[in-house]
């Protein structure tokens, strides 16, 4: 048959025209669309062999690069399916993939608006193009292409210019061979030079290392000028050969396969040796140490998809800036690379969470804005998180120091789980390990926290702060430690958010928290006992009170009276609800209109300076001792929450007024 020419269907067109004219810089995805057309022909060859032993391949199902540095041509072949003549008209003459037409229709809309006149350059990456994408880097492709089972070939040649031309071909065996007949490199557009080793090494390992066949490559280049003595000691025809042809074509096979075609995640996980799981992870993180825990699992059933995951041993320096943490999880489909920090994927609460999620039933174009919407990868999202959930919760039951480790690492950013209220809650709850007033060195779980419980306490206890220390030693503390009632100290900026996002519950307890409100703790009889004894306190000193009262002015809400402490003789609560100094610092830091809310000064009635300061109103209601008394009870109260004095220099005076006193 002769050659015809055909014109390209309109809407082709307009996409070569996109292509021709692309500003993309990322040009190199041209590669990763031929080669995963190659991977694909070359399964659909396997699949189809299975039943008929005739389309068989005798050779080995490859692919092959091969660049030409003196025509600067790159030739891409598989030993795949192939195609009829027919099959060429229909794949490459017309657009049938539906995420090329979206493709097309988004830059159409962009070149409406005012500002665009062609297509936005990141669409391109966002799509895919597939086979067009070769326009991008080539003035002319150049296709051959013998279908499996037939004799005949066919070349398809197309400058992307309107027609393209078929003609019959010879090839030997059947399979695709597509020639890129390349633009000349533009250094100053920093357009790589895809005829080069290391860019086609480089491009390779980046987007198709685990395309499941080998990729070779052969480079031809201009031998290199013999030297000399090398010449002297081959004899005279290799000094000759120089003389007379200084560029003759070199072919160079270079002889290691270019991918690591570790499709890991694909083998059995007890086939894998630990160490190449390792290996893996390091290879797609680029870290240096092995993970701390590996995760594998897979969704069968509808749809089907397998995730290799891994938590590293240490949190990246860069875990609380989230626009800047790179990594995350790749996205491949059937094996083939679509994007990394598929965010997508896995919530923010679990961004350390390396690896690799590979679905079988996804677009190759799959697009980000697409990911967000799609059920398949909401509901693989849902299944990750329930396994990377189970596989932390085992080793917190298998391993408690190496949890340990796991959660200094990375425990504040799980907590965030906490404020999604998506999120299954106790599932999360489960997790978190928390320092306590019981046991200075070790830190507990909430369910290690509820066995210890007695029957009759009926929260969950908890004071937060920005330092372990001052928590321990916080007055609050002191009612607590004397029932034997465990408190646990939190000292996260998330845990002051979590806890008042309140009412929050572990199973069938409540948190509270011991700055907050009353204090009710002991059996019912111990409860009634401290009422009794508090109301009568309360009458003795009640005009005390009053007199304190008024000499804090509106520094403070009330001054009052309280069984939560032994050692210390004053502090400051909150009322239920009210948001801790912290918490009102940092919403403010974030903008937020936070009003004013003043604590409540407690003091202890068994307290000796009480005792004394009852005596002293007796005697002179009016006495400055008392006003001194009720300022110098304030400050220490701010100092033991670790917080600082609005006015230290008057407290130092009035420290400095007793010390003179008494001394
Ligand atoms: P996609 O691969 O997403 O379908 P392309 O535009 O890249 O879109 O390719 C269109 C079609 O051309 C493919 O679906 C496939 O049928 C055919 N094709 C492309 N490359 C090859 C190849 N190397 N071997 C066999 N068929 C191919």
């Amino acid at each position: 048959m002769e050659t015809e020419t055909h014109s390209f269907q309109a809407e082709t067109q307009k996409l070569l025209d996109l292509m021709i004219h692309s500003l993309y810089t990322n040009k190199e995805v041209f590669l990763r669309e031929l080669i995963s057309n190659s991977s694909d022909a070359l399964d659909r060859r396997r699949f189809e062999a299975l039943s008929n032993s005739e389309l068989q391949s005798t050779e080995d199902l490859e692919i092959h690069l091969e660049a030409n540095r003196i025509s600067r041509t790159l030739t891409i072949s598989d030993n795949g399916i192939g195609m009829t003549r027919e099959d060429l008209v229909a794949n490459l003459g017309t657009i049938a993939r539906s995420g090329t037409l979206e493709f097309l229709n988004r830059s159409q809309d962009d070149a409406e608006t005012p500002s665009g006149s062609e297509a936005s350059p990141d669409l391109i990456g966002q799509f895919g193009v597939g086979f067009y994408a070769s326009f991008m880097v080539a003035d002319e492709v150049d296709v051959v292409s013998r279908r499996a089972g037939e004799d005949k070939a066919t070349r398809w040649t197309s400058k992307g210019a309107g027609e393209y031309a078929l003609e019959d071909a010879e090839l030997d065996l059947a399979g695709t061979t597509i020639r890129l007949q390349l633009k000349p490199v533009d250094d100053e557009a920093g357009r790589p030079d895809f005829c080069d080793e290391w860019v086609l090494r480089q491009t390779i390992r980046k987007y198709s290392d685990f395309v499941g066949y080998p990729i070779k490559l052969t480079i031809i280049e201009e031998a290199p000028p013999l030297e000399a003595d090398a010449g002297e000691a081959q004899g005279e025809d290799a000094a000759d050969k120089q003389a007379a042809d200084p560029g003759t074509p070199e072919r160079r096979e270079i002889e290691e396969t270019i991918n690591s075609m570790k499709a890991i995640w694909t083998r059995p996980e007890n086939e894998v040796e630990e160490a190449e799981f390792g290996e893996f992870y390091k290879h797609i993180t680029h870290d240096f140490q092995d993970p701390m825990l590996r995760v594998s699992t897979s969704i069968e059933g509808t749809f089907e998809a397998r995730a290799l995951l891994f938590i590293p041993c240490k949190a990246p320096f860069d875990l609380y800036h989230r626009e800047r943490l790179h990594n995350g999880v790749q996205l491949y489909v059937r094996r083939v690379f679509i994007m990394d920090e598929c965010r997508e994927l896995l919530p923010d609460w679990l961004r350390f969470v390396r690896g690799v999620v590979d679905a079988e039933d996804l677009s190759l174009n799959v697009s980000r804005e697409m990911l967000q919407q799609d059920r398949q990868i909401q509901t693989i999202r849902k299944h990750l998180v329930k396994k990377v959930v189970d596989r932390l919760k085992a080793l917190s039951n298998d391993d408690a120091s190496k949890y340990e480790e796991f959660w200094l690492e990375f425990g504040p950013v799980v907590k965030e789980g906490l404020l999604d209220f998506e999120e299954k809650r106790d599932r999360i709850l489960d997790l978190v390990l928390a320092p306590s007033s019981a046991d200075d060195a070790k830190l507990t779980t909430l369910a290690d926290y509820k066995d210890r419980m007695s029957s009759d306490q009926e929260a969950i206890y908890y004071i937060a702060g920005p330092k372990l220390d001052v928590l321990r030693r916080s007055p609050h503390l002191e009612a607590f430690v004397e029932k034997g009632v465990e408190v646990l100290l939190l000292t996260d900026p998330v845990d002051e958010v979590w806890v008042s996002q309140g009412p929050i519950s572990y199973g069938d307890k409540p948190f509270k928290s011991v700055g907050h409100g009353e204090v009710e703790i002991g059996s019912d009889e111990d409860k009634e006992k401290a009422k009794v004894a508090l109301e009568k306190d309360e009458e003795n000193l009640g005009d005390l009170l009053e007199a304190m009262q008024s000499a804090l002015g509106d520094e403070i809400k009330e001054v009052r009276l309280s069984s939560r402490l032994k050692a210390s003789a004053s502090c400051l609560v909150l009322e239920d609800g009210d948001l801790s100094p912290q918490l009102e610092a940092m919403l403010r830091q974030a903008g937020q209109e936070i009003p004013e809310r003043k604590p409540i000064l407690e003091l202890n009635p068994e307290h000796p300076i009480l005792v004394k300061l009852g005596e002293r109103f007796e005697v002179n209601p009016t006495d400055p001792k008392i006003a001194d008394s009720a300022k110098l009870l304030l400050g220490q109260a701010i100092l033991a929450e670790g917080a600082q004095l609005d006015d230290p220099g008057q407290f130092a005076e009035l420290v400095n007024k007793l010390m003179t006193e008494t001394l």
